[in-house]
């Protein structure tokens, strides 16, 4: 059986990726999502063990000792991992698994499988990208901010990314996805278009 490959879908924080990623497993049938561990606290309307497995910071560390994850990162205080078994037999499988982590964990992914395909999914524009972060209402004005100078932080990894995917409608950035997975030529950006948008951000958060 033909390997499955493995997705590593990157974005800051309100662009979207989540719903892009939901769409996909919706319309397309060869994608499955790893389902991450976090100490984070489970927002309203999270599920444990289909957003996210929510644990504690003990377990956390025990699973860290038990070398059960791919790759773990901290972001903004708290513990992301990705639980190792599940990617692995999924891809062996036949399966296109995606994993949706922040930049950090990305490129130790990328060091332990070289064949993984590293997407970000970006916003129209650093106004866009603020809007939908307030919009979502799920955070506090102040975790907004932090999440916003996350963004400008993550911008410093933007080079390692072989993709860049716009989120303009949550469909079509979909279809770019899968076409960049099934060799299809994608909508993608090239470097000049993302810097701008980069600059766009580092100009937000900077209250320019
Ligand atoms: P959120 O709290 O908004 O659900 O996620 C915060 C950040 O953590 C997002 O950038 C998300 O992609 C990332 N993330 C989620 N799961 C993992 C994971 O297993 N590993 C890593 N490194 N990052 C993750």
């Amino acid at each position: 059986m033909m390997e499955g490959k493995l997705l590593i879908i990157s974005g800051f924080s309100g662009v979207g990726k989540g719903t892009v990623i939901q769409y996909m497993l919706e319309h397309y049938k060869d994608y499955v999502l790893s389902v991450s561990a976090t100490t984070r606290q489970p927002r309203e309307k999270e599920i444990d063990g289909i957003h996210y497995h929510f644990i504690s910071e003990s377990e956390f560390e025990k699973m860290i000792e038990q070398d059960k994850l791919l790759e773990y990162a901290n972001y903004v205080r708290h513990y992301y991992g990705t639980p190792k078994d599940f990617v692995i037999e999924n891809i062996q499988a036949g399966r296109n698994v995606i994993l949706e982590i922040e930049t950090v964990g990305a490129l130790k992914v990328k060091e332990k499988i070289p064949d993984a395909v590293m997407i970000f999914i970006l916003p129209p524009d650093g106004a866009t990208l603020k809007e939908r972060l307030i919009g979502r209402q799920t955070e506090s004005s102040e975790v907004i901010a932090q999440r916003l100078k996350k963004a400008a932080e993550e911008t410093q990894f933007l080079e390692n990314y072989e993709y860049f995917v716009v989120n303009d409608t949550v469909a079509s950035c979909a279809k770019n996805v899968d076409k960049i997975i099934k060799n299809a030529s994608p909508h993608v950006l090239n470097r000049e278009q993302v810097l701008t948008i980069k600059n766009d951000i580092l100009r937000l958060v900077k209250g320019d």
